[in-house]
């Protein structure tokens, strides 16, 4: 097992439980700061959302700085701080297309910019063109409901192919599809 730092407090190189030091009982850092570390979550592009959610209800429970309100300064700092991180690396990971970015920043690759994102593939440009001209189309609730279903099966897909693709480490493919992911979800989203 890796030791942990000493306790800020009382300096007692110690096991901590949920993240308290054992001997003083102060709240300890986290200590990691990529969000696959942070929910204990394996580097797979597919995760489990389930799993995802009740680390992070479990880790808010212990930072949430409703917790701390009788805390000394630093209790409450530190609270503030791994608090907004879990947010942070809840979200990221809670979002399919930042899960990619993380994937491949955590890999040494260069995660792609909103700027490098180019419809160099017509077919996806087509594809993209005339699923926004029938959402702009939409008359009724069971078109929309059609569109959203199908949209959910694309992303679905994709989102097969991607977690292909990362385990042959394909990752300049993974970056064009990640393109077209992002093209559908802002679809979706806007559909909502
Ligand atoms: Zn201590």
């Amino acid at each position: 097992m890796k030791s942990n730092p000493p306790c800020w407090n009382c300096e007692t190189q110690t096991d901590v439980v949920d993240f308290r030091c054992k001997v003083c009982k102060k709240i300890q850092k986290i200590g990691k700061t990529n969000p696959y570390d942070i929910f204990s979550l394996k580097k797979n592009y597919k995760i489990d959302y389930d799993e995802l959610e009740s680390q992070y209800f479990r880790l808010q429970n212990i930072f949430h700085p409703d917790k701390f309100i009788n805390s000394d300064n630093n209790e409450k700092k530190i609270s503030a701080i791994e608090s907004s991180n879990i947010n942070n690396a809840y979200n990221l990971l809670n979002d399919n297309v930042g899960r990619i970015n993380l994937l491949l920043r955590s890999k040494g690759l260069k995660e792609f910019s909103e700027d490098n994102k180019s419809f160099s593939d017509n077919v996806l440009l087509e594809e993209v063109m005339e699923l926004q001209s029938r959402c702009l189309k939409i008359e009724s609730d069971n078109e929309k409901k059609e569109i959203r279903l199908e949209l959910k099966k694309k992303i679905q897909l994709l989102e097969l192919q991607i977690d292909e693709l990362f385990e042959k480490k394909k990752f300049s493919e993974v970056e064009k599809l990640s393109v077209k992911l992002s093209y559908f979800e802002k679809i979706n989203k806007n559909l909502i």
